[in-house]
């Protein structure tokens, strides 16, 4: 079994002078990717770090992410991938626990690592100068240190959505197997194509997507941040063949009202959504305004990786559905007492594959709580029909319990967004005496539209029970959202955001 930069390294050896990665107007081949890649991995040695330690990672999406990885990684060591994002507070949270002797900071988010109070980091290597005059100071030859598809290279941090973070540890064994069952779930990586990777590449998702075209000699482009009509330029401008969205980048899309021959997006063979559940309502929009045969939806979770997916062919005979088992995936669903349910009943979902994760960084035993053997779950409600396609239904901890009726809060979000004056919306329970919780819906309107509360509630009321109609709407001007473009429904909570800003 190899790893992610000796896979690399092998297409690199076909296509020496084939272009790898593209930012903006900077451009790698494969021969001076592979040449940066091993200076960072001489430059981690130089700096003393053995086999199994920790450098730091925090930047937007860049061209240097992908060597920067790879590159110690090629050292055995391991990246710790920081939210670009992430306050003063959170990024001394994760410096503490995981130690990073070294990190790697664009210019614009030097100051706020420094306010972090950069406990323990003995060298901090800014973006630009400092780094390329480190960098030409190191070989271009293959760093001395044995390393195997076991070590771990990157430790990416859950976002806290579900309580403190952790450091999810993710070996090259887990994302090589990811990454050929990403090629042959999407048939998108071949040498002749081109993915554009949008997605903060901190995240185990995003960091995917931009190395997973490579490891097949295919090109990858890399758009810094996400903008709608920069991402739908690209599409026209390079004929990508590929591209990973979530959900609020098909809002944005819709918000935005580009029309459809605008930009010429025919050269797209696979638009794969994933991280947050796409409704129904939005697939039939995506299917409509990209055409027929593209779109994929992904479910996964950082600690189980990809899981399966609902291939184009099935989008409009499979409803709410995210398909699928990918190759070498099994999936179970089980009753609180562990039991297997027959199709068609909902529990608690488990998987297990070759791409799970190799537990949390520093919390011996943590990985165990959430086992069962060898299989895990993400904590997802989810039920499988009698063909094997596999539907989630919602998180289990954001189930909420009003008048003692269990109630999902999707449900009501996809019933919400099929109302065609409604962009966005988040629902949660929201405490409350009588209740226990109490339903509460916040609705984004499309631009130029108004809807009462009254209506929407006659729309929910045509599909959903009484006890599951919200007790209260809100018209807001945006949600909060996580980097990955999720929707925080435990900010909506407990009422800790201003609208708007
Ligand atoms: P944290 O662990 O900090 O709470 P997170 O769980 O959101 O963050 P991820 O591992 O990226 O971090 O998210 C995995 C979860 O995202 C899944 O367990 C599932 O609830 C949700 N998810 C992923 N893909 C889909 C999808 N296609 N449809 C619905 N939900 C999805």
């Amino acid at each position: 079994s190899v790893t992610i930069p000796d896979g690399i390294r092998a297409a690199a050896s076909r296509t020496p002078g084939k272009i790898a990665l593209v930012e903006r107007d900077r451009q790698l081949s494969y021969a001076s990717l592979i040449g940066r890649i091993d200076r960072v991995s001489n430059l981690a040695v130089h700096f003393g770090l053995a086999h199994g330690e920790r450098a730091a990672v925090l930047m937007a999406n860049r061209l240097e992410y992908v060597e920067l990885v790879l590159g110690l990684s090629s050292a055995g060591v391991s990246a710790v991938t920081i939210g670009p994002a992430s306050s003063a507070a959170e990024i001394a949270f994760i410096l503490n626990d995981c130690t990073p002797r070294l990190l790697f900071v664009s210019p614009e988010l030097e100051e706020r690592a420094r306010e972090s109070g950069l406990d323990g980091v003995e060298r901090l290597i800014v973006m630009g100068e400092d780094y390329e005059a480190l960098l030409a100071e190191a070989a271009a030859r293959p760093c001395p240190v044995a390393t195997n598809a076991e070590d771990i290279f990157m430790i990416t941090y859950t976002s806290g959505a579900t309580g403190t973070p952790k450091g999810v540890m993710l070996s090259h064994r887990a994302r090589v197997n990811s990454f050929h069952a990403m090629a042959s779930g999407h048939s998108c990586y071949s040498p002749h194509d081109l993915a554009l990777a949008t997605t903060p590449m901190f995240h185990g998702a995003g960091f995917m997507m931009a190395a997973a075209p490579l490891f097949f000699g295919g090109a990858c482009e890399i758009i810094p941040r996400f903008d709608i009509e920069e991402l739908m330029r690209a599409f026209d401008r390079t004929r990508a063949s590929s591209v990973y969205m979530v959900p609020s980048h098909f809002s944005a899309l819709f918000a935005a009202d580009i029309p459809r021959d605008r930009y010429d997006t025919s050269a797209l063979k696979a638009i794969i959504s994933g991280t947050a559940p796409l409704a129904q309502a939005t697939k039939e929009q995506i299917i409509d305004y990209f055409g027929p045969g593209k779109l994929f939806e992904r479910y996964g979770s950082t600690e189980a990786s990809i899981v399966s997916t609902l291939r184009p062919e099935d989008q409009l005979r499979k409803i709410k559905c995210v398909g699928q088992p990918f190759p070498m995936t099994h999936v179970r669903i089980l009753d609180p007492e562990g039991n297997e349910v027959p199709a068609g009943t909902p529990g608690e979902l488990y998987s297990t594959s070759p791409m799970m994760y190799s537990g949390y960084w520093n919390r011996p035993g943590l990985a165990e709580k959430s086992a069962r053997g060898d299989w895990i779950t993400a904590g997802d409600i989810a039920m499988l029909d009698e063909e094997g396609y596999l539907y989630l239904i919602d998180r289990k901890s954001e189930m909420i319990i009003s008048g003692g009726e269990n109630i999902y809060p999707r449900e009501i979000e996809e019933v919400l967004l099929a109302h065609p004056a409604v962009a966005e919306c988040g629902v949660t329970g929201v405490p409350h005496d009588y209740w226990g919780e109490a339903v509460t819906a916040f609705v984004v309107l499309r631009a130029g539209r108004t809807v009462s509360s009254e209506e929407l509630q006659r729309h929910l009321g045509l599909t959903l029970a009484r006890f599951k109609l919200p007790k209260a709407i809100h018209f807001v001007p945006d949600l909060p959202r996580n980097s990955m473009g999720k929707v925080l429904r435990r900010t909506l909570r407990d009422g800790s955001w201003t609208p708007g800003t």
